[in-house]
């Protein structure tokens, strides 16, 4: 497979950590007026897409309180969890977070949600937010 031209770097979603997805969904879908997209649930998440131009909103709800949205909602309440950010080049630029002293959570690329291959950074590098890295 031909890898697709290069679009540059780009938000790809903004996964928002929610204490009732039930509860708020409307206010960004019927309110907001983003339509819904379907998601797979993911690392112990139950995951609404809405859209917002070319990227997303995803609501992140636990399925228990062992997930690391679980984990996350119980240590700040709900709010902005991470950002991804689709890049062109994955392995590359991971290799030159590592090379920069950017801290990895994912040391080499894993398959996420939607059969993406993707990579967390460490807040601790990152002014603070949880980055994540996705590729397409
Ligand atoms: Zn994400």
């Amino acid at each position: 497979m031909t890898d697709p031209a290069p679009r540059g770097t780009r938000i790809a979603h903004i996964g928002l950590a929610v204490s009732d997805l039930d509860q708020i969904l409307p206010f960004y879908r019927d309110i907001l007026g983003m339509p819904e997209v379907p998601l797979d649930d993911a690392d112990g998440a139950r995951i609404a897409g809405l859209a917002a131009g070319n990227s997303l909103v995803e609501l992140l709800e636990a399925k228990s309180s062992e997930s690391p949205i679980g984990k996350y909602v119980a240590k700040r309440g709900p709010g902005i969890h991470h950002i991804c950010f689709s890049v062109d080049d994955l392995d590359g630029t991971l290799a030159r977070c590592k090379a920069f002293g950017i801290r990895v959570i994912d040391e080499t690329p894993r398959l996420g949600a939607e059969g993406k291959r993707i990579a967390f950074l460490h807040p601790a590098s990152t002014a603070g937010v949880l980055v994540e890295l996705s590729e397409y």
